[in-house]
């Protein structure tokens, strides 16, 4: 598949952080960034930065530089350039390409509403479709349907196998490309072999090793932690304005991040400084030690 995406590399383990600039990073960013990277350092790996800017509607104007700031700041440095997915265009194009060749793709009109009234699962009503229609989104035949598989976290992962076969968009009805294109391809394209985050996206998780199938490529290895939750018991968004980290500060969010992670960091290093505590942070992460689920409240 595709010229422009690069050879595996497996034998060297690339992990990378991967935020939408749709606001600062708060506590549960932190933690995708944190838990990313210790694994990543712990095992000798590299560990990338990509800034999944493909929404524009819905970025915040200078966010992308702040998130990398405050990832500085928080001793948190990337290795190689960081990615931006507005820049990949010609990659998403390439690829939406031979999809559409190997008839592997279709133009779908079908409203949300219209899917709704089917019960609300996409039951691949377009697929005779082939015509580029105005207004059309393009969906995947998933011909894989992949509900189960290894979380080096959660363990066995079972998904709703509907919403697990169902044909996703890789394209959409606005002509922006879907975040699963764009993960994929990118996870892909950067040689990405293990993708540590939050639960959230446990099924996407299903869809997107579908699609490496469907590209006959090997998967990156997934780890899913629990997510940090409000009072209120909502998962720490930028849509719900998490409070973001403190700047200046950063030991106090590390070591709050840590424990979150169940790496318990002794209570001196508290009075650490940002270098030590990444340094035992390092040496000492044990992805073992992060809890499946955790109702923290923060
Ligand atoms: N950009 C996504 C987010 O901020 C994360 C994508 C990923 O880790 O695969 O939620
Ligand atoms: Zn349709």
């Amino acid at each position: 598949m595709s010229q422009s995406l690069r050879p595996d590399t497996s034998s060297i383990y690339r992990g990378r952080f991967a935020p939408s600039p749709s606001g600062l990073l708060h506590f549960g960013s932190l933690i995708a960034a944190l838990a990313s990277y210790l694994d990543a350092k712990h095992n000798n790996g590299q560990w990338l930065v990509r800034i999944e800017d493909i929404d524009p509607p819905r970025e915040k104007v200078g966010a992308s530089a702040a998130i990398l700031t405050t990832l500085e700041n928080y001793g948190l440095h990337w290795d190689e350039e960081v990615l931006y997915q507005s820049q990949q265009d010609k990659v998403y194009r390439e690829v939406l390409a031979e999809l559409g060749q190997q008839q592997l793709s279709y133009y779908c009109r079908c409203t949300r509403g219209e899917i709704k009234a089917t019960g609300g699962i996409y039951q691949g009503h377009c697929r005779h479709l082939s015509q580029p229609a105005s207004n059309s989104a393009i969906r995947i035949i998933n011909t894989m349907g992949i509900s189960q598989y290894h979380d080096l976290i959660q363990h066995s992962v079972t998904c709703n196998t509907e919403l697990a076969q169902e044909d996703f968009i890789v394209l959409r009805k606005d002509g922006l490309f879907a975040y699963q294109l764009a993960v994929v391809v990118d996870d892909i394209y950067q040689g990405i072999t293990h993708v540590i985050r939050g639960c959230d996206l446990l099924e996407p998780t299903a869809r997107q090793l579908s699609f490496y199938q469907i590209l006959q490529r090997n998967p990156p290895k997934f780890g899913h932690f629990p997510l940090a939750v409000t009072q209120q018991g909502f998962k720490l968004s930028k849509q719900n304005n998490a409070a973001e980290i403190d700047q200046k500060n950063p030991v106090p969010s590390l070591f709050a991040a840590l424990t979150f992670l169940g790496q318990q960091p002794p209570k001196q290093l508290q009075q650490a400084s940002v270098t030590e505590l990444l340094t035992w942070a390092i040496a000492h992460w044990s992805i073992t030690q992060v809890p499946k689920s955790q109702e923290i409240v923060l």
